[in-house]
Order: C-alpha cells, then sequence, then structure tokens
C-alpha cells in the first residue's frame, strides 16, 4: 500500500514537526515558523500546509489533494487543544492568520487573511472576553474586508470608500478614532455589500472561511503581480506557495501591545545595529501601511525594556543561528512577546558587502551586552558566546556574494524611491535584459542623433532595429541601448557588456518607423527627443524620467575580493579593445587581457570605419594593401596604449575576426559615403557588395580564413602588434603580447598562419635589435579545432575557447537569433529543455565535454599549453567553476565582470575542498550530519593542498597519452601537420 502524503506540519509549544532546512517542503514562512519554534523563540502555534498542496491544487484544476482536509480538520483540533480555544466559538473563539510563503521570499505579492474565526457570535464573546468590543468589532470588520476582497475579489475601492464616508459622518480622520459602534455599523455595512455582489451571507461557518481563504492564497500564486515578481526575480523553480495557519496574537489591545518589523542589522548600511519600526497598540498591517508613523525600534528601550531585551536577545539567537541576516516580524500582546516571521534580509548592495566582512571578522553582540542578557536569563551561556564570535568565515562570506550582488554595485540603478506604482503605470515593453544596469535619456533613432546629443551634452537612447557596427559610435554616446531584434551575445550586446551600458535587446514589442522619426511601443507612440528609461536588469522599457543612482563601492567589497584572490586558482584576464577598456579592467582587478578584438578597434571613429570598409571592398591585392597602409597606424596607437595600460600583464590580441555582414556598406547612402571618402565609384562598392554577400556570414568568410585568402591583413596586423610592442620595450615599458588566430579549422590552416605570424614578427625583432618574446596561440572556437585539439596544440603555445562560436556551431543555433526562442528552452513553465542559456552559461553536458576533450588531447601534445576561455561564458559564475574544474589557467570577461569572475573563482575552491573533505569523511563515523563535518575539515584544507590538486588533475590528464614533450614544434611534428 502506498504510503499516505503529509501535507500539514504543525508548530507549537516549543516542537515544530518541521525543519528550518525545509524551505522547499514548507516554503520559508513555514521553515522558519518551524524553527524558531525548535530553537525555543515564542512563535503562536499553527500548522504549515506543505508547497505540493498548492502544486497540487494548481496542476488539478483548483481541487485540493486527496485527503488533505481530513488532515487539515486533524491539524485545526491540535491547534484548539494546544491553545485551550475553539475556532469560532461563541465565548472564546481561536482566531487565525492565513499567510502565503513560499520557498523564495516574495514579499508582499501574495495574499494574507487576518482574524479568521470571526463571525456575528464570536465577535461578541471576543468583546466580552477581552472587555474591549472596540478591538473586537475593529477585528470583525478587518477580516470581513480581508475576506471578500480577497477570497471573493469584491472592490477594495468600495470597502475603502465605506470607510472613508463613515469617518466623514463621525468627525474622524484616523481609523483608530472610530468607536466600537462606529465599527459595528461598519461591518453591517461590509456584509450588506457582500451579500448584494455574492448573492450569499457572508460565511458564519469558520471551516467555509478557513477553505475559502487557503484556497486564495493557492490562487494569489498566479496573481499577476506574483507572476510578473517571479519573472523579474528569475524565480523559475518553484511551483507554489506553502500556507501558514497560525493563532492570532494581537499588538492592538491596548498600550501594553505592539508590534514590528525589524532587521538583525540595517538593510540600507549594513551597520550592525538592531534596525526596526514599530507601533503601540496596532496590527502589522498598519506598520507597513503607512497610515500611522511608526517609531523606531530604538525607542522600545525606553518604553519597554523587557520586551527590547527580550528582542535583543532574539535578534543574536537568530542572527548566529542562522549565520545571516534577518528580517523578523514580532507582536507583543498585553506584554507577552511573540514572534511571526523571520526570513534572510534583503538588503542594498553597498550594506551586503558590509554585513558580509563584518560578520566574518567582528562578534555580533559586544561583550557587555551578552552579559547583560546572560544575566538577564535572556541568552544562555552558549548562546552568548556565540553571539560574541564572528558569526561565519571568510569563506562563508565569499561564498554567499552573487553575481547580481557585484553587478547592482556597479550599474546605475532606478532609485529606490520611485514606487512600485510609478514603475507599473510607466512601463512601456520587455525586452532581453542584455546589460544590467538602468539608463534614462531621449529617444534617437540613429547613431549620429546620439553623438549630436552626447556632443551637446544630453542623454540619448539608441533604439534601433537592429544595431551595427556602423551604431558603435552612436552606442558608446548613447546612455544605453534598445533593439527590438538580437539576443544576449549579439554583437550590440557584447559591446554594450564590454562598457558596462545598459542594453536591452529583443523588444519586440517595438514598431520603429525611422522616417518619421516615430516608435510604437506596444501600442504607444513615442516620438524622438521623448525620454525614455531602461531598466537593463530586467529588460523592461518605461516612459518618462526615472531617477538613477549609481552607488559607490565600499571600502568592504575591497577587503571581500582581497579575501576572494587568495582562495582562487584561476587567473582573471579581460576582454578590452582599446586602452580606456584595459584601464578599467586593471581597476577592476584584471590579470591580462584574454581577447582584444581587433575588428572592435575600428568602431571608434568615422576614419577608422571608413579605413576598415575600403579594405574589405578593395578588389585587388594592390588596394587592400593601400587600405591596410592606412589602418596600420591606427593598430600600433592602440596597441602601445593597451600595452602601456596593462604595464607587463599578459595581453592577447586576436587577428581580425570580422563577419563580412557587418563591415560591408548595405545601402546606397552608406556606398555613397564611403565612395566620396575613398573615390571608390559607388557602384564599384555597391558591386563589390553584391560579390561578398553571404547567405550565412556567422560561418561564412571569416576569422582566419580571412587571412589564409589575404595574407597580407595578418601581416598588416602582426606587424602593428610587434612594433607597438618593441616601442613600448624601448620607452622601458614592460610587455608580453600573444598573439591569437580566431575560428581556426585545422592544424595545418593554422601552421601556416603561425609560420607566417613568426616570420613577420622575427623580422621585426631582428630589424629592432629588441629582445621581445611574444607566444603564438589559437582559438578553439569550432568543433573541429576541438576534436582535433591534440593536432592543433602542436602548432598552438595556448588555446582560448571562444564559447560564443563554439556554443553556437555545437549546437546549431545561431547566436544573434536564438534569442527569439531560447527563452521557451529554459522557461520550467513551457519546456525547461536547458536549465540555462547556454549562451550564457556554458552546456557542459555538449560544448562542455568538447571543452574539457580538447583540453585533455591539448595538454597531451603540449603539457604546458596555457589554456583560457574568452566568449561571454568567462564572466558567468557556473561557468567560471566549470573553468576551473576542467583545469584552465584563466577566464577571461568583460571588464565590468572581472570582480564576478575573480568571486565564481574563489567559490569553485571553496565548493571543490569542502566536496572533497566530505567525500574523506566516512558517513557513519558521526552522529553529526556530514555536512557539517565536512565544512569544519574544508577549513583546515589549505590553498596549497588546492593547486596541488588542480595541477595534479591537469598533469594526470597529460601524461595519460603524452610521451614525448616538447614547448616548440619539433619538425616532426611539422610534417604531421603538413600531411
Ligand atoms: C567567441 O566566439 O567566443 C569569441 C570570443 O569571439 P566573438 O564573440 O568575437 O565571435
Ligand atoms: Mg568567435
Amino acid at each position: 500500500m502506498a504510503v499516505k502524503k503529509k501535507y500539514v506540519y504543525f508548530f507549537g509549544a516549543g516542537k515544530a514537526e518541521g525543519k528550518g532546512t525545509q524551505r522547499e517542503l514548507l516554503g520559508g514562512k513555514g521553515a522558519g515558523l518551524a524553527e524558531m519554534t525548535n530553537i525555543g523563540l515564542p512563535v503562536p502555534a499553527g500548522f504549515t500546509i506543505a508547497v505540493e498542496a498548492c502544486e497540487y491544487f494548481q496542476a488539478h484544476g483548483q481541487k485540493w489533494a486527496p485527503g488533505l482536509e481530513k488532515e487539515i480538520r486533524a491539524q485545526l483540533a491540535k491547534l484548539e487543544k494546544a491553545t485551550g480555544k475553539k475556532l469560532g466559538d461563541a465565548k472564546d473563539p481561536l482566531l487565525v492568520s492565513v499567510r502565503s510563503g513560499a520557498a523564495r521570499s516574495m514579499p508582499g505579492m501574495m495574499e494574507t487573511i487576518l482574524n479568521l474565526g470571526l463571525t456575528d457570535k464570536s465577535v461578541i464573546g471576543l468583546a466580552e472576553g477581552t472587555a474591549n468590543p472596540r478591538f473586537a468589532w475593529d477585528a470583525y470588520r478587518r477580516f470581513l474586508q480581508m475576506y471578500s476582497t480577497v477570497v471573493v475579489d469584491l472592490s477594495k475601492d468600495v470597502l475603502e470608500q465605506k470607510l472613508h464616508d463613515l469617518k466623514q459622518r463621525a468627525h474622524v480622520e484616523y481609523d483608530h478614532e472610530l468607536s466600537a459602534e462606529h465599527l459595528e455599523e461598519l461591518c453591517g455595512e461590509f456584509k450588506s455589500f457582500y451579500r448584494e455582489q455574492t448573492g450569499t451571507e457572508f460565511p458564519q461557518d469558520p471551516w467555509t472561511q478557513l477553505k475559502g481563504a487557503i484556497g486564495a492564497v493557492w490562487r494569489s500564486w498566479n496573481a499577476e503581480k506574483a507572476v510578473t515578481y517571479r519573472r523579474v526575480e528569475k524565480i523559475t523553480d518553484i511551483n507554489g506557495t506553502g500556507v501558514n495557519v497560525q493563532q492570532m496574537v494581537f499588538g492592538n489591545m491596548g498600550d501594553d501591545s505592539g508590534t514590528g518589523v525589524a532587521f538583525t542589522r540595517d538593510p540600507s548600511t549594513g551597520e550592525n545595529i538592531f534596525y526596526g519600526d514599530m507601533l503601540f497598540n496596532a496590527q502589522g498591517e498598519d506598520v507597513v501601511a503607512g497610515i500611522r508613523t511608526p517609531i523606531k525600534l530604538a525607542d522600545l528601550q525606553d518604553r519597554a525594556p523587557e520586551i527590547y531585551d527580550r528582542l535583543l536577545a532574539i535578534r543574536a539567537i537568530l542572527e548566529t543561528n542562522y549565520k545571516e541576516m534577518q528580517d523578523i516580524e514580532f507582536t507583543f500582546e498585553r506584554g507577552r512577546l511573540y514572534m511571526l516571521q523571520c526570513r534572510t534580509g534583503k538588503r542594498a548592495p553597498t550594506a551586503t558587502f558590509k554585513i558580509a566582512v563584518e560578520q566574518a571578522t567582528k562578534p555580533m553582540l559586544p561583550k557587555a551586552e551578552a552579559n547583560h542578557l546572560l544575566k538577564a536569563k535572556l541568552l544562555t551561556k552558549t548562546q552568548a558566546a556565540a553571539a560574541t564570535k564572528p558569526v561565519i568565515t571568510k569563506d562563508d562570506a565569499i561564498g554567499r556574494i552573487t553575481r547580481e550582488d557585484i553587478e547592482r554595485l556597479f550599474y546605475p540603478v532606478i532609485s529606490p524611491q520611485v514606487s512600485r506604482e510609478h514603475l507599473e503605470s510607466h512601463k512601456l515593453a520587455q525586452g532581453i535584459n542584455a546589460v544590467p544596469g538602468a539608463a534614462c535619456g531621449k529617444v534617437v533613432f540613429s547613431a549620429r542623433d546620439a553623438e549630436r546629443l552626447a556632443a551637446d551634452g544630453k542623454a540619448a537612447i539608441l533604439v534601433r532595429k537592429e544595431t551595427s557596427p556602423e551604431d558603435v559610435g552612436g552606442m558608446q554616446a548613447a546612455k544605453g541601448i534598445l533593439t527590438q531584434t538580437g539576443g544576449k551575445t549579439s554583437h550590440a550586446a557584447v559591446v554594450a557588456r564590454g562598457w558596462g551600458k545598459c542594453c536591452i535587446v529583443g523588444c519586440s514589442g517595438l514598431d520603429i518607423d525611422y522616417d518619421a522619426g516615430e516608435m510604437h511601443v506596444n501600442g504607444t507612440p513615442i516620438r524622438e527627443h521623448e525620454f525614455i528609461t531602461l531598466d537593463g536588469s530586467t529588460g523592461t522599457v518605461y516612459s518618462g524620467r526615472l531617477e538613477l543612482e549609481r552607488p559607490e563601492p565600499p571600502a568592504e567589497y575591497f577587503t571581500l575580493m582581497g579575501w576572494a584572490d587568495q582562495r582562487r586558482r584561476l587567473l582573471v584576464r579581460t576582454n578590452a579593445d582599446t586602452p580606456e577598456d584595459a584601464r578599467k579592467a586593471v581597476e577592476m582587478g584584471a590579470q591580462g587581457i584574454g581577447l582584444c578584438r581587433t575588428e572592435h578597434m575600428f568602431f571608434a571613429t568615422r576614419n577608422r570605419q571608413l579605413a576598415i570598409q575600403e579594405m574589405i571592398v578593395a578588389d585587388t591585392e594592390e588596394r587592400r594593401r593601400d587600405a591596410l597602409d592606412k589602418l596600420l597606424p591606427f593598430q600600433r596607437e592602440d596597441f602601445i596604449g593597451i600595452f602601456e595600460a596593462m604595464e607587463g600583464r599578459p595581453v592577447t590580441v586576436r587577428l581580425l575576426d570580422p563577419p563580412l555582414h557587418e563591415f560591408v556598406p548595405k545601402t546606397q547612402e552608406q556606398a555613397e559615403d564611403l565612395s566620396r571618402e575613398t573615390g571608390i565609384p559607388t557602384e564599384a562598392i555597391l558591386a563589390r557588395a553584391e560579390q561578398l554577400h553571404e547567405s550565412n556570414p556567422m560561418l561564412g568568410h571569416r576569422g582566419c580564413r580571412l587571412s589564409i585568402t589575404y595574407p597580407e591583413i595578418l601581416e598588416m596586423q602582426v606587424r602593428a602588434v610587434i612594433e607597438a610592442a618593441v616601442e613600448v620595450r624601448k620607452r622601458g615599458g614592460k610587455v608580453s603580447p600573444e598573439i591569437m588566430i580566431p575560428l581556426t579549422i585545422d592544424a595545418k590552416e593554422l601552421l601556416l598562419l603561425a609560420d607566417r605570424t613568426r616570420a613577420v614578427a622575427d623580422a621585426i625583432t631582428k630589424e629592432s635589435g629588441v629582445r621581445l618574446s611574444y607566444m603564438v596561440g589559437t582559438m578553439i572556437e569550432t568543433p573541429r579545432a576541438a576534436i582535433t585539439a591534440g593536432r592543433v596544440a602542436e602548432v598552438a603555445e595556448f588555446f582560448s575557447f571562444g564559447t560564443n562560436d563554439l556554443t553556437q556551431m555545437t549546437m546549431g543555433l545561431s547566436r544573434d537569433d536564438a534569442g527569439r526562442f531560447l527563452p521557451d528552452y529554459v522557461d520550467v513553465s513551457k519546456t525547461a529543455i536547458f536549465a540555462a542559456d547556454p549562451f550564457q552559461s556554458l552546456d557542459r553536458e555538449g560544448v562542455g565535454k568538447l571543452v574539457s576533450s580538447a583540453i585533455e588531447d591539448g595538454r597531451a601534445s603540449r603539457p604546458k599549453l596555457k589554456i583560457g576561455i574568452c566568449g561571454e561564458h568567462g564572466g558567468d559564475p557556473q561557468s567560471v567553476r566549470f573553468c576551473h574544474q576542467v583545469g584552465m589557467d584563466y577566464v577571461s570577461c568583460s571588464p565590468y565582470r572581472v570582480p564576478i569572475a575573480r568571486l565564481a573563482a574563489a567559490q569553485a575552491v571553496i565548493e571543490q575542498e569542502s566536496q572533497k573533505a566530505a567525500r574523506r569523511v566516512p558517513a557513519r563515523a558521526t552522529k553529526k550530519p556530514v555536512r557539517t563535518k565536512a565544512k569544519k575539515t574544508a577549513k583546515k584544507t589549505t590553498k596549497k593542498a588546492a593547486k596541488k590538486t588542480a595541477r595534479k588533475v591537469v598533469k594526470k590528464a597529460a601524461k595519460r597519452t603524452a610521451k614525448k614533450v616538447t614547448r616548440k614544434v619539433t619538425k616532426k611534428a611539422r610534417k604531421k601537420v603538413r600531411r
């Protein structure tokens, strides 16, 4: 017989059936209530209906799971026994709250019903039992109001209006000035309205009330605001909410009662103070609703010192127990304190770092305060000792920081002062959140307009159907970029990310009319020079100017990043194309350049764009060489700037890799422009453009194929790199150039180009008399290069995985177009084929296999092969973990992602160590959970050991196949490659 499923978990009188670790089962609130009960905090009794019951309800046309009703009735009976009261009892009624609580916090997004159990009869009992009729009628009117709007969906406004009219009739300003009689009258009005609207009486049976309330909380999982919140917060891994039914306690029983919300540290600044707001003689919603102005929590110290001390102790107990800053809700009823909720507190980006660093280095409580609470018997000795030590380790602090924490620190954001309502009413459209942060400015539809506006000191948002390198000047000048098409790794997004510039792509709600200087955004017309605001973190477009903020990183950010640097093995480089980017990246902690996309260097000015276009459209070698001669000085100057900015750190320069369609003039106007500047007839340019047209440019005449056909391009670029390096050396600087050949498909192809590279480079160094060492390597971007990596490594001194193209080619998905349908592959409510977008987070199963086998084969041929990654995945934490595991030497990413990669690299080491330690501990050696012991052992494992192991893994792979080790390409190998 199948084991009966348990859906309902009781808590109360110091014992809970659930545990704090069961968030997925009980939801965050339910798990918190169970944990607080189990650690002896005063929690009103109740029960939690597990998330699975909600999932069943959603999946079965809003039917209750079999056996659930019976289970709830049994748990309710237990609750009635524990409290000594009966739900709906006419004399001394038990009242309950019914609250939502999902596994991930969704504050305010779902429904709550309070004071359930009140009826026409029990309200009298409550009035008599408390000797406070006003309190009883107020509780009833609140319940009628909540139930009518939440469960039955009656108009909130009509009920509010009735309350408002009553206050006018009674000549009072505030709710709490209404008398018991007034409130009784209001209850009558609410019930009449209920009858009019529903054709039935307001339910007087408490069980009917409870069933209705539970169903309403479940339904609120799919309310628009909840759905939107989950989308914005990327909550895709949970499918329902828990429901908590709990005995009501009242903060509005008089002046010895009150309620409040508090944080165990200041959530805005991170300061180690007990921070919160409270109200005397009030219910919880009054604190958050803003009807009355709450007082500071600290004021409680004077007015109710015993309650305050009790809260101080609970603060320490909770934070040391959870090892995280907590957000708590409490109520005290006639001098007795109750805890209603605890959860990890949301905090401002700067506070995240301050809290993590202080928790890892400083005690939570000063000794004197701990002693005071110990003497007052509010803390035990163990609790006081825990509170006077740092709460977490440095590794815990590193492990806690997420990529979003870092991103939010650097990008401007829409000010939290802008209300949710304001945001909702100004929302225009939704696109793909390509680069986080926010930007606000005037709409322009051309790159030139963006530049013009920027030159006048005005903020522009460049709106395009798509962007091309021709737009880059405008993209740089604009504060933000919005495109109708494209995905996260389209070049527009890649370029914008490199600058940390807010960018939304694939916004299909745009209908742009360039000629009319207007667009329709989901029907709303927006003319050029009207203001819009972009939230690149969520991909949302708003009308008008919303206030933005750019926070400065706090000192604790630098401290924590320093800890991370000590722990990581992987080096972190950057993808940078200009000296400014390079300097920015060094500031962010980059240890070299892993990818300098040389074609991007021609985006910067019109002269450069023309020069490269002239080179591309040249139809003879002579003309091409002329055009290349114009490009040489630009490139050399740029490389000098980059080498100087990098001060001897390695700089990987990739030879030209332009998908031709991005550089060939497309329109008559563009051709005429180029013709004017170069003297080439317009017709000739258009004819050449026609000739160069490719059906599939991403798989076209790209990368090193270009240098195979036109070796003079390679020669010019190598000359520029090496001459720049020689020049910097002559000026007394240090340089470490690495020349990288893109999109290799074959070892012989690479050998031809590497030989040519060395010939040019060696001739220059010889002539200059400067001794210069440089490396020649390749990108592994095609599946064939990965599969033949053993042979490719006989030529290449280093590999850099270009996982944007490698993903594109392995999956057969266009990186520029997949954004249109890939979201369906990731969405849990649709197909959930992939856990994440493979262009953002490396697909370990497919692309990852190619990467790891290429590393193994490559190191078998050349054990000291330097290996890195420079695709967009190099800044994605999950992918960085993978790069660590497969033994890469470095990751490279855009400057603003460098700190994310530094942190992820450290987290990878910490995780690996603790996994290893966990494997070393035999499970039966201890009664404690293995995890606890594993953590302790992990702490002991030194950085040295980690390094050693990583090296071992790599060496082992290499040894397996490598017989002979040659750093240089041997003659034999050359022959083999030449076949
Ligand atoms: C890549 O393909 O991963 C890469 C870094 O090159 P690009 O994005 O310039 O094609
Ligand atoms: Mg590429």
